[in-house]
């Protein structure tokens, strides 16, 4: 029996909001341990800084978190509540499986097969595993800066069953685990990190054919009135839906395939290939040529 570390990772939750008061809720028959002092409430309201709420041992428990009007999640870890000027920055120490089945049940749609639904809690483990810290008052953040994820779904659910099924697991390249890329749909091949004007981290990525995107992805075209330059950073100023492209000189139009960077592994083919019997790791394999899925030695 292989036993793995209880490992947590504080996620920044609402950012984006900007919050000025926040409201936490019990679930249920719970009680709350608010900076030391028992609270059967069912609603308790903030707008000062800091709090720190835990179950009673001060350990995990399940509360709902609310901005009144705006937006509400459940969430299951410790809430701590910093300030910076009005801001209040609530941060929620959770455990890391239930952030990565968050991660893959928020990014990847329903009715996933589940084998593709793992090599995407592989990529989200990878990330939380490799990534730089982004933020100053925690490591991640929930919007798609770092992972985007709402509520941790069910254990019961797909995308639970997928991170438990991979638990531990992450890529490496030259035995450095990576942070890596994926994207929706590759258009029929993927791309190479450099082709797009990204930097390899260490990851270079391989240009892998992807026949589910050849025959199915979205076909599209789009007026540019600007010169081409085939990176990234201009795709996302110019609001082109993906880097699988070609252009039209005399008409100014580009014809393009897919949707996203295409860099690393491709939601549409992965779910294909899925649907047709490969694992997993064949499906890492495909995507991330010369690279190796393990147990990570680091954290
Ligand atoms: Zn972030
Ligand atoms: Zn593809």
């Amino acid at each position: 029996m292989l036993f793995l570390a209880f490992i947590t990772v504080r996620i920044g939750v609402f950012g984006l909001f900007h919050p000025t008061h926040l409201t936490v809720q019990a679930r249920p028959q719970q009680v709350l341990l608010i900076n030391g002092t028992p609270s059967h409430a069912a609603d308790i309201r903030w707008n000062a800084a800091p709090a720190q709420i835990t179950a009673r041992d001060g350990g995990p428990t399940d509360f709902l978190l609310s901005i009144p009007g705006k937006i509400e999640r459940n969430f299951r870890g410790t809430l701590s509540i910093t300030s910076v000027g009005n801001e209040l920055i609530p941060v929620i120490t959770m455990d890391r499986e239930q952030a990565i089945a968050a991660v893959v049940a928020a990014e990847f749609p329903d009715g996933t097969h589940i084998e593709a639904l793992k090599a995407a809690a592989v990529l989200a483990r990878s990330y939380y595993t490799a990534s730089r810290k982004r933020h100053r008052n925690f490591d991640f953040c929930d919007t798609t800066h770092c992972q985007f994820h709402r509520s941790p779904p069910s254990a019961q659910h797909a995308a639970s069953r997928a991170a438990q099924g991979t638990a531990g697991l992450t890529i490496a390249y030259q035995n450095q685990t990576f942070a890596p890329l994926y994207s929706a749909s590759c258009g029929g091949h993927t791309l190479t990190a450099s082709s797009v004007g990204l930097q390899p981290d260490p990851y270079p990525y391989f240009s892998v054919d992807c026949p589910a995107c050849q025959r199915n992805s979205r076909k599209w075209t789009q007026r540019i009135e600007v010169e081409v330059t085939p990176t990234e950073q201009f795709r996302l100023a110019q609001k082109i839906p993906s880097n699988n492209y070609t252009v039209d000189k005399t008409t100014g139009v580009i014809h393009g395939r897919g949707e996203g960077h295409g860099v690393g592994l491709c939601q549409l083919g992965s779910n294909s290939m899925a649907a047709h019997g490969a694992s997993f790791r064949d499906i890492l394999n495909h995507y991330y040529p010369n690279t190796a899925c393990s147990r990570s030695s680091q954290r």
